[in-house]
């Protein structure tokens, strides 16, 4: 009985050396990733997060509001099932797909059968107001540490037509409303950020959205704006760059995907410059939405040219047809596969 006792009390010592075993390694591992995560925060100012390339208005710095998700909540792996959608439409093709758009039928491009559940959700950039505000960089990573946040504006008014003199939210307001027309008679199902012009939302309450929505895609429609040089013309895209973990690859590759194919189709239809993809991270927007997600800069409010044609009726059934243009050959590519 004893020798029993005795054999059972060695079994569990070493137990429980396996089990202290296992979790130093795991600890190790996990602050390994921490140490990885938090030198990529400090690295970077979120002051400077919007000087690459191209000139921009300055709006992809707009934040949200901390109360909108409770940190005690948020774990990173939790954002893993939020891509069940994307799994289910995602084979090994999709790698190959811009190969594969190149042979893709070029005119009104077929839809396959899900169409209809298709989700989208179209943001109007901007509102008529600007504040600033601390805010929260972005849900994974640690609101308690002081480079998570940033002193920046919460709401932005945006960009103002040099010649037309109409402020940038009541020209994507406009578009918005009319972009949703259109792909809901392809049989999209389309969700304004906010119906309402005077409504006011952070950059992680438009995302959030997108999110609750569960949407396929979301576009964001702005103006861009270079005052230094007026001459400066023609659309580009904000997508999300992969900071502090998120997005995942995979996110950030479809964002990317989807928007590659409507700029080109939106340059094509509008006849403006196609001035390509701008990757930025440490924008909230981005970084609490958990869907693709796009922001596209339309033209430039501080071209007259560029100006005068975002705000023709005319030039804008062009904008239209070149984004849906974009949307349904975007989804053919990853339905065909
Ligand atoms: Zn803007």
């Amino acid at each position: 009985m004893i020798k029993q006792i005795s054999f059972f009390a060695v079994l569990a010592v070493i137990a429980v050396l396996i089990v202290w075993m296992i979790m130093s390694f795991i600890d190790i591992n996990s602050k390994n990733h921490s140490e990885t995560s938090g030198k990529s925060i400090t690295d970077n100012n979120p002051e400077e997060n919007d000087t690459e390339e191209a000139p921009d208005d300055g709006h992809s710095s707009e934040f949200d509001l901390s109360a909108l998700i409770d940190p005690s909540t948020l774990n990173p792996n939790d954002k893993i099932d939020l891509y069940y959608r994307i799994d289910q439409v995602l084979p090994a093709v999709y790698e190959s797909a811009n190969a594969h758009y190149k042979t893709f039928a070029q005119d009104n491009p077929i839809l396959g059968s899900n169409k209809d559940t298709r989700v989208i959700v179209l943001d109007a950039g901007h509102q008529d107001e600007t504040r600033k505000s601390d805010v929260w960089l972005s849900p994974y990573i640690d609101p308690s540490k002081t480079t998570s946040w940033v002193h920046n504006s919460l709401l932005t008014i945006g960009t103002e037509g040099t010649k037309t003199k109409i402020p940038e939210y009541e020209t994507t307001h406009e578009i918005a409303g009319k972009l949703k027309s259109a792909l809901e008679a392809y049989g999209y199902k389309v969700l304004l950020s906010h119906p309402d012009i005077k409504e006011k939302l952070s950059g992680a309450e438009r995302a959030a959205v997108a999110n609750r929505n569960n949407a396929d895609l979301m576009i964001s429609l702005h103006c861009n704006s270079y005052d230094e040089d007026p001459k400066q013309s023609g659309a580009l895209v904000l997508v999300p760059k992969i900071w502090a973990g998120y997005p995942s690859e995979r996110l950030e590759y479809l964002s990317k995907h989807a928007a590659t194919v409507i700029l080109e189709e939106y340059a094509k239809a509008t006849g403006l410059k196609n001035r390509g993809l701008n990757p930025i991270d440490k924008t909230s927007m981005f970084a609490f939405c958990k869907v693709p997600i796009l922001l596209l800069e339309m033209g430039f409010s501080s071209c007259p040219s560029d100006d005068k044609a975002m705000n023709d009726p005319e030039f804008q059934k062009k904008i239209v047809e070149g984004i849906v243009n974009g949307i349904n050959k975007y989804f053919s590519l990853i339905e065909i596969s």
